[in-house]
């Protein structure tokens, strides 16, 4: 197939590569054209704006940053909906605001073309394996369309619902990540100073009720889990300040429907402080760092 990625940034270069190795041509568009070379180095097409990038695509894939950017893109002037008399399948995987992704969709749907919303969990190292969660929302025909072309970035695509319900899917699970991650830093904080073992206290809440992904996969306080990033010092993985991204997201969807979520306000303050405090860019765990420098009265 022809298929055009726009959006060639941590995550959009690596899905592209994958895209290529499942047989597909895809020319990809980014407006930092560095990252345009790096795609036509591995083997893919360059295009030098949005237009001459959809010309042939019979698929269309966007990795933006975030919901002004997925607007522009698709209806601004210039953008994927301006003009386009073919009918390739669209599909953004970018993470944004439920609102602006079934916008996106009513204006296509109004022009007779069908939007998958379909974000991803996993982070970059899911890009590269090819092995990333699409959490997808549009119509049946659109998912059963995009499915074959999500099978060469991912492991796990589902179907969440209509217009929008992929979004919602990833905004629930990253609120849930985040006040998982909060709940276990404080823990190993209050650990280290009551004096219990960092080792022990994994080795009996790893198999106890406190047991969690954050905890077992990606233990906030280094040693226990060699392989996270808490033993590099917090490089790599998620970054502190997409996690605030998803949850300032999180808390404007649950106020426009009036969901009571106390702890996902609370921790899209605390990580607001953390990316205040200049930690924005490492990866989201340093929450047990950040929370053994406060004062308990400073963050209580
Ligand atoms: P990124 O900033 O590395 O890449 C986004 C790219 O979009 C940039 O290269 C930018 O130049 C490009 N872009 C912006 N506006 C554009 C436009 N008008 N036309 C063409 N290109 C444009 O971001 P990323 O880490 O690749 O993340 C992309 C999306 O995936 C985000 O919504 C993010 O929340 C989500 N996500 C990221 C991760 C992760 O671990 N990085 C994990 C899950 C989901």
């Amino acid at each position: 197939m022809n298929i055009t990625l726009i959006g060639l940034g941590n995550m959009g270069l690596p899905m592209a590569a994958n895209l290529m190795k499942a047989g597909h041509v895809v020319t990809g568009f980014d407006l930092n054209a560095d990252l345009v070379a790096k795609h036509v180095a591995n083997g893919g097409l360059g295009a030098t704006s949005i237009q001459d990038a959809i010309r042939n695509a019979e698929a269309i894939v966007t990795m933006l940053p975030a919901g002004r950017h997925v607007d522009a893109v698709y209806l601004g002037g210039g953008g994927i909906l301006d003009g386009l008399n073919t009918r390739p399948i669209l599909i953004d995987s970018s993470t944004i605001d439920v609102a602006t992704a079934q916008n996106v969709a009513a204006v296509a749907s109004a022009k007779g073309l069908d939007v998958l919303d379909a974000p991803v969990s996993g982070g970059t190292g899911g890009a590269i394996a090819g092995t990333l969660t699409f959490m997808c929302g549009g119509s049946d025909a659109a998912f059963a369309a995009a499915t074959p072309i999500l099978q060469a970035m991912g492991r796990n695509i589902i179907h969440a619902g209509p217009a929008g319900a992929g979004q919602a899917a990833k905004i629930c699970n990253n609120m849930m990540l985040a006040v998982a991650m909060l709940g276990v830093s404080e823990a190993f904080v209050m650990a280290d100073k009551l004096g219990l073992d960092r080792q022990k206290l994994f080795d009996i809440t790893s198999t106890s009720t406190g047991q969690s992904w954050a905890l077992t996969t990606y233990c906030p306080a280094p040693g226990p889990v060699p392989t996270a990033p808490s033993n590099r010092d917090y490089t790599g993985g998620f970054a502190a300040a997409l996690m605030l991204k998803d949850l300032n997201l999180a808390q404007d969807a649950a106020e426009s429907v009036g969901a009571a979520t106390p702890l996902g306000a609370h921790a899209a303050r605390l990580y607001q402080a953390l990316n205040d405090a200049g930690e924005g860019g490492r990866d989201f765990s340093v929450a047990f760092r950040w929370l053994a420098s406060m004062a308990r009265d400073e963050v209580n």
